[in-house]
């Protein structure tokens, strides 16, 4: 067992692996970390142990919070809990890169998860650690996706849930939601309220919130993205990764994964660019990179991307670090820019995502466009969320013909507007 403890971010104090996410003497939060000292040394018997694992998360058992360990070489014990996440197609996308003058972009295409996000990853981990720890109760504040899947892993296991969301989010959002059988809780404001509500009751009730007092196992369920990646890769880095910020949780803990690989000597060579991007009408981070801040000023959220609307992001200051250090950066789109990057991913992929999708690709093709993306770099695009959930963004973005069914009606409405 290759976990060992909780420690604080900031002061380095020390705690058990228990349901925890506050420094008590400095306010810092707890992340989790990790002794691998017993499993250094023979790459290639790594290798092959994760290999043999099963074909989802828990194939990275050995670098996740979980007490119970690793679940074996059949992967049984894991693999039996609830809905198993990840495996998502790495997707190379040639007619992409052609389109922004690039030469190897890949589609790493998470909405190919079970409720249709990467949020199945961090809640699997975060639910599988809540049972251990003995919740009977799970519960979450959502920006849309993080509903979705908490209710779906409650009804898989069978556990009571609690979903919190502003009232106000995407209708296919809330019934992809309400579908499982949850408590879904409606609240008048926007997520920032939803936070500050449900940390409150997080003291009050002996109920696993999976990103408030499960935080830190949650979020180590992001890097299991990166692991995939570079597995996918053949055991190699990419030059340069595009992520979505909304908390910054995702965006630091794919970095996290890269560099925990690279220490035990799995992988090789520079923690990859990151990017981080956010959207203009939600962007505390990109703003506080641009201004040389080390902190950011809370906004309240206004854009079509409501996956990523933080006005007070937890990690923001982690972000900046690593945008900085890595050699990346942090970029804002306006929804404009989102809703035709959608598009365009749509039309050079076969991959149509949600407005997450649409504000990392709209900031590869901005940097594209500014010519900071070296041509041969292997660039990464992380897609965290599927289509089908904000169709509101793309209505009225294309023409649909309807006619009699016949081919004269055909010839005569259709023909000269469409090849055939
Ligand atoms: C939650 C979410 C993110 C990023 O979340 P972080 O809080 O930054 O970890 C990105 N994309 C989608 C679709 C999401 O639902
Ligand atoms: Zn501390």
């Amino acid at each position: 067992m290759a976990v060992s403890h909780l420690q604080c971010k900031e002061c380095k104090a020390e705690y058990p692996l228990e349901a925890l996410y506050v420094c008590d003497q400095c306010f810092g939060p707890l992340e989790v970390v990790y002794d691998h000292s017993a499993s250094t040394g023979d790459v290639a018997e790594l290798r092959r142990r994760i290999q043999g694992g099963p074909q989802n998360i828990w194939r990275y058992a050995d670098f996740l919070p979980l007490a119970g360990g690793p679940p074996g070489p059949s992967g049984r014990l894991a693999s039996r809990v609830g809905l198993p996440a990840g495996c998502t197609p790495l997707i190379r996308a040639d007619r992409l890169a052609e389109r922004l003058g690039l030469r190897e972009v890949w589609v790493k295409n998470d909405a190919a998860n079970p409720t249709h996000s990467f949020k199945d990853r961090v809640v699997s981990v975060a639910v599988t650690r809540a049972r251990e720890l003995g919740f009977e109760t799970i519960a979450c504040a959502s920006t849309g996706n993080l509903a979705n899947s908490v209710a779906a892993h409650g009804a898989a296991l069978g556990m009571d849930s609690y979903v919190f969301i502003p009232a106000d989010l995407e209708e296919q959002k809330i019934l992809a939601t309400g579908i499982y059988g949850t408590n879904l809780v409606g609240v008048e404001g926007n997520y920032d309220d939803v936070n500050r509500l449900c940390t409150e009751l997080c003291a009050e009730r002996e109920w696993a919130f999976v990103n408030i007092n499960l935080r830190p196992y949650y979020a180590e369920g992001s890097k299991t993205l990166a692991f995939e990646i570079a597995e996918q890769l053949g055991w190699e880095l990419p030059d340069r990764c595009i992520v979505p910020v909304a908390s910054g949780s995702l965006f630091t803990k794919i970095a996290r994964g890269f560099e925990e690989w690279t220490e035990l000597g799995l992988l090789d060579g520079e923690l990859p660019r990151m990017n981080g991007a956010q959207a203009e009408g939600c962007s505390p981070v990109a703003s506080a990179y641009a201004a040389g801040a080390d902190v950011c000023r809370p906004v309240k959220p206004s854009t079509i991307a409501k996956s990523l609307a933080i006005g007070n992001p937890a990690d923001g200051p982690y972000a900046l670090d690593l945008a900085r250090r890595s050699g990346g950066g942090v970029d804002a789109v306006s929804d404009d820019e989102i809703r035709a990057a959608i598009k365009l991913l749509a039309e050079t992929t076969g991959v149509f995502t949600e407005t997450a999708g649409g504000v990392t690709t709209a900031v590869l093709a901005k940097l594209a466009a500014r010519g900071e993306i070296d041509p041969d770099e292997r660039v990464v695009l992380v897609i965290t969320g599927e289509g089908l959930k904000t169709l509101d963004a793309v209505r009225g973005t294309f023409e649909t013909r309807t006619i009699a069914p016949s081919v004269e009606a055909f010839e005569a409405g259709v023909r000269q507007t469409v090849s055939v």
